[in-house]
């Protein structure tokens, strides 16, 4: 069996496309969705996915401003200062009536407290759905903005013809941005969910025994090759979160990106399967966009 690709970024797409025709209609009737991305030190990966981000919204109407923080370089100087920067920049985002989403570009430097600051959001702009209030939310199924990447996954799931409804969906990853909110998402009793979840992480015991009774399998682990063709049933669905720099001298920049599972060799025993890049990346960046105009909306009737 060779699987079916599941083109990310076309079904990203589709949902930019619906999108913008929304932020048309808001900015007619006098409301420019405005996201707010704190930068924070200059770390290239982070760079390249807020300008990512930056270019998505603007394709959609949509206002993104970047907020430069600079880091302490110094290691002997104290965090807090950038702490306490980024903390004053945050009270003024939360004050501004005009700034609907409130994102920090994790991760944040060294000593810095990344759940104070992200605690600190108002969680009436918290776009990336990490502040407690919005993740115990989803707990209970009365979600206010479910985290992009998560419902990315569940969105192609459900747009390729994988509903996960009575399936079994087998996470690998429980962290707070992703294995956890996807769980608790899938989980829950509604169309488009209503799966039998597990989840695995370094401490589970015999991983390859649990992914083999998965018929959705979603890796997001964060390392290349977690997941190997005997990991996977056949016929399964593999949804691969994972982003990973892997060194390749015949590539200019010396690297590429690569998935958490082995593309390869799982294409052969999948029925379906999302290629890196091009699979859950780009429908990051829509749920995001789609987070901000609904916190646009929110805004609205405060
Ligand atoms: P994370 O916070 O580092 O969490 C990784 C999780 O995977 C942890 O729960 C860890 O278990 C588990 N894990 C790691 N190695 C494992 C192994 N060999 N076997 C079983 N479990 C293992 O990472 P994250 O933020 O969730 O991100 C995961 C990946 O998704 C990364 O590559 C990241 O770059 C990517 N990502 C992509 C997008 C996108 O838009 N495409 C968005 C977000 C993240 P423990 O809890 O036991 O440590």
């Amino acid at each position: 069996m060779t699987a079916t690709i599941i083109d990310g970024a076309a079904i990203a797409a589709g949902i930019r496309e619906a999108l913008t025709r929304q932020v048309d209609d808001m900015i007619v009737g006098g409301l420019l969705p405005h996201l707010a991305v704190l930068l924070v030190g200059d770390d290239a990966a982070s760079a390249s996915y807020v300008r990512g981000k930056v270019r998505a919204g603007q394709q959609t109407g949509i206002k993104v401003v970047i907020h430069r923080i600079e880091a302490d370089i110094d290691p002997g100087q104290d965090p807090g200062q950038t702490e306490r920067r980024i903390r004053d920049r945050i009270d003024l985002l939360n004050a501004d009536p005009d700034v609907h989403g409130i994102i920090l570009q994790l991760p944040v430097p060294d000593g810095v407290d990344s759940d104070a600051l992200l605690d600190r959001i108002d969680s009436l702009k918290d776009v990336d759905g990490l502040h407690p209030a919005n993740q115990g939310r989803i707990l209970q199924g009365r979600e206010r903005y479910l985290p992009a990447t998560p419902h990315g996954v569940q969105q192609l799931l459900v747009r390729s013809g994988a509903d996960p409804g009575g399936k079994h969906v087998v996470i690998v990853g429980r962290s707070r941005l992703v294995g956890m909110p996807l769980a608790a998402m899938l989980a829950q009793k509604r169309q488009g969910a209503n799966a039998t979840v597990t989840v695995c992480h370094t401490n589970t015991v015999n991983l390859p025994s649990i992914t083999r009774e998965a018929d959705i399998l979603v890796a997001a682990t964060g390392r290349a090759n977690t997941i190997s063709a005997n990991m996977v049933r056949p016929g399964a669905v593999v949804i691969d979160v994972g982003v990973n720099r892997v060194d390749d001298p015949t590539r200019q920049r010396g690297y590429r990106l690569t998935g958490d599972v082995d593309f390869d060799a799982i294409r052969e025993v999948a029925s379906a399967i999302t290629p890196v890049p091009g699979g859950v990346g780009p429908m990051t960046v829509a749920m995001l966009l789609n987070n901000v105009t609904r916190a646009a909306r929110i805004a609205q009737h405060r």
